[in-house]
């Protein structure tokens, strides 16, 4: 057995952290989805957490409307990205494609969904709108997955939204938690700019909310709080 050694350098690093489910190019994303069946009972969204309309958006990319499918995702999944890249979508969606039954390869289901999303990403495509202002302002603690999913919900709505963070980024932990051969740093923080950009929300970073009188003080000024700190608080 060869001796184990520290990647010392960027290359040693991306040799042993290359990306599990690198994204695909334009021709493998129209091959792949040009193989999914469009099922009507679709077992694949009964298997995603988050109810994805898996065919649609599927069939958006292999008819060229790449835009649609990334909203398709997004209306169900505010970390439509990071989710396509870190999943374990062998057991969730890819796990109940109808291909298994017959024993071939299923639709390569987490790899489109991120493929869709990487596009608008990085285009800047504007997806969204923000509802007519309300008035009303809320708080959010911890910008988290939770806590920027509630953001961008809360802005579609109209509620003007500040986030308070402990850290020094977001995405908690898409950033902090996850390994880099899922997903690295720089698309989860695309993800979550991309989303910012377009949902004008505020983020007050390393403000962690520690103490009662902290608490009062967001009670006194927003009419609602949002907690969002995560399992591991
Ligand atoms: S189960 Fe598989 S083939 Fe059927 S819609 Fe879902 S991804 Fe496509």
């Amino acid at each position: 057995m060869s001796e184990y050694k520290k990647p010392s350098s960027e290359k040693a690093f991306g040799e042993n952290f290359a990306q599990i489910k690198p994204l695909m190019n334009d021709t493998q994303a129209f091959y792949e989805s040009s193989r999914c069946l469009f099922c009507f009972d679709a077992p694949c969204v009964d298997a995603c957490p988050t109810g994805i309309d898996i065919p649609l958006f599927i069939r958006q990319i292999s008819t060229g409307s790449n835009d649609g499918a990334a909203k398709t995702i997004y209306d169900s999944n505010w970390f439509g990205h990071s989710c396509g890249q870190v999943c374990p979508t062998e057991v969730l969606c890819e796990g109940a494609c109808v291909y298994n039954n017959q024993d071939v390869t299923p639709i390569d289901i987490g790899r489109l969904q991120a493929y869709a999303t990487d596009k608008v990403i990085q285009g800047k495509k504007n997806l969204f709108l923000v509802g007519k202002p309300n008035g009303k302002k809320v708080a959010i603690i911890g910008a988290g997955p939770a806590g920027i999913s509630c953001a961008c919900e809360l802005r579609t709505y109209g509620y003007e939204v500040d986030v308070y963070e402990a850290k020094s980024k977001p995405s908690g932990l898409t950033v902090y938690g996850v390994a880099p051969y899922k997903i690295t740093n720089k698309a989860a923080l695309d993800e979550m700019a991309y989303l910012q950009k377009q949902f004008d929300f505020h983020i007050h970073y390393n403000s962690p909310i520690t103490s009662e009188k902290d608490l009062k003080k967001l009670e006194k000024n927003y009419k609602a709080i949002f907690i969002g700190i995560g399992l591991g608080a």
